[in-house]
């Protein structure tokens, strides 16, 4: 992961100088932020600016300040099914040891405080995506789109067609029986 400047101004930045390095020193932070741009996948997401609420627990251990709590966000996305807009909400879980920095560690990718300060913003990032559903629905028994025309299964369940024929014959219908073939060309 390449290293990112800490903004100190950055609603997602939570300056700890208050534990001052006292294991056993702990700080609640309960606070609403916006949320960053580009947090998700293709089909859903959190959409940029919508509140970010964050319930955390700060504590001072041996190696550094252990963040522990909940961040609630909203979702925002498509059907995968049907392609309807999905709103939604998500609570994850976090729990994260940022390491002081002049502290040697066994894992190179450890998270970090930058002096006083821990960047909320890159563990929040990964697991609020990690949480996404891969496949999001408007609802669990959404049933999609029509194959043929697109219309909405779910707002016109007995829709059909007039001239519906089994598919395996509607695939035939398509070959061009009269072009030739290299079964024709060694005939010849
Ligand atoms: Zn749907
Ligand atoms: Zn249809």
């Amino acid at each position: 992961m390449p290293v990112r400047a800490v903004d100190p101004r950055s609603e997602l930045v939570v300056d700890t100088h208050e534990l001052a390095r006292r294991a056993g020193q702990s700080q609640q932070v309960r606070r609403i932020v916006s949320a960053p741009d580009g947090i998700g996948v293709a089909m859903i997401g959190v959409p940029p600016g919508s509140p970010i609420a964050l319930d955390l627990l700060m504590e001072s251990v041996v190696e550094g300040v252990l963040v522990t709590g909940t961040a609630q966000v909203k979702l925002a996305g498509s059907c995968a099914r049907c392609l309807e807009q999905i709103e939604s909400e998500d609570s994850v879980v976090i729990q994260e040891l940022y390491c002081y920095p002049d502290r040697e560690l066994d894992d190179p990718d450890a998270s970090r405080l930058e002096g006083d300060l821990v960047d909320l913003e890159p563990l929040l990032r990964d697991v609020v995506v990690i949480d996404l559903p891969f496949n999001p629905k408007c609802r669990p028994d959404c049933a999609g789109l029509c194959p043929r025309c697109g219309a909405n299964l779910n707002s016109d369940p007995g829709h059909t067609h007039d001239a519906d024929v089994d598919p395996r014959w509607a695939a035939l219908g398509g070959l061009d029986v009269k072009s030739s073939t290299p079964a024709d060309d060694i005939a010849d």
